[in-house]
């Protein structure tokens, strides 16, 4: 098997806190390994843009910082990961979020005899994330993140990757409270899950307090994928 089939059949898991840079890796993994993108957050603000029963389910726990219950949540994600061509790997971006998404995860992936290949946890302390998400941006037509211009303060307008310049927005739950309780909650109910894949020999750590090249450089490393991919 070439690198490149092995990269574009990896099942990985982007793990860590809000704010940890797994969005901005995940657009650079997306173009250097082929894998699909999938991110539970990007699929519940699809949702909400709709309109949809499930978005205005997820708007309340959303903007509170709070996670969406299991019983939509697990579906939603089992469903789009079950969507994509057979043989094809992907990256779990926000999911799982806690240890009950993490064995319906691995029970819906046993029963198609697949299984997860590696899972990062990319670390940042949080008063490095509150700086970040409170400077975050996101156009809202590819999530791709932004932040404030350094020199002017001002954020970006429009986006550089959407061919009609799409809309740049802070999110609802990129406020100071809901960032509180989105740190809260990944300490109390997601960061188990960790000890869940470190059990089972798959867990990478990355310090992701860094350029987002050398921390892109060191997921590739974990991977054992160099940095040519
Ligand atoms: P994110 O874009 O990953 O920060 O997710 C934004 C929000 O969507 C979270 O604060 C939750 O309200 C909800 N959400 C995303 N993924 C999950 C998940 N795996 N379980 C429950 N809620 C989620």
């Amino acid at each position: 098997m070439t690198r490149a089939s092995v990269a574009t059949s990896l099942r990985l898991i982007l793990f860590g806190p809000p704010g940890a840079g797994k969005g901005t890796q995940a657009q650079m993994l997306k173009e250097q390994l082929g894998v699909e993108h999938v991110s539970s957050g990007d699929l519940f603000r699809h949702h909400l843009s709709n309109g949809t029963e499930l978005g205005e389910l997820a708007r309340g726990y959303m903007n509170r910082g709070a996670l969406v219950p299991d019983e939509v949540t697990i579906e939603m994600v089992l469903d789009r990961v079950g969507s994509l061509p057979s043989g094809r790997g992907f990256m779990l971006d926000g999911f799982p979020r806690n240890t009950n998404q993490a064995r319906a995860l691995n029970d819906a992936l046993l029963q198609q005899s697949q299984r997860i290949d590696r899972v990062v946890h990319i670390s940042v302390p949080d008063d490095e994330l509150i700086r970040r998400l409170s400077n975050r941006y996101i156009c809202r037509k590819c999530q791709k993140p932004f932040t404030r211009n350094p020199a002017s303060g001002e954020p970006p307008r429009n986006c550089d990757d959407c061919a009609d310049g799409g809309d740049i927005y802070q999110r609802d739950d990129d406020t100071p409270d809901a960032v509180a309780n989105r740190l809260t909650v990944y300490h109390e109910e997601t960061a188990p899950v960790l000890d869940y894949y470190r059990d089972a020999g798959l867990l990478d750590n990355i310090p992701g307090d860094a350029s987002v090249e050398s921390v892109n450089r060191a997921v590739l490393d974990a991977l054992g994928l160099t940095a040519e991919v």
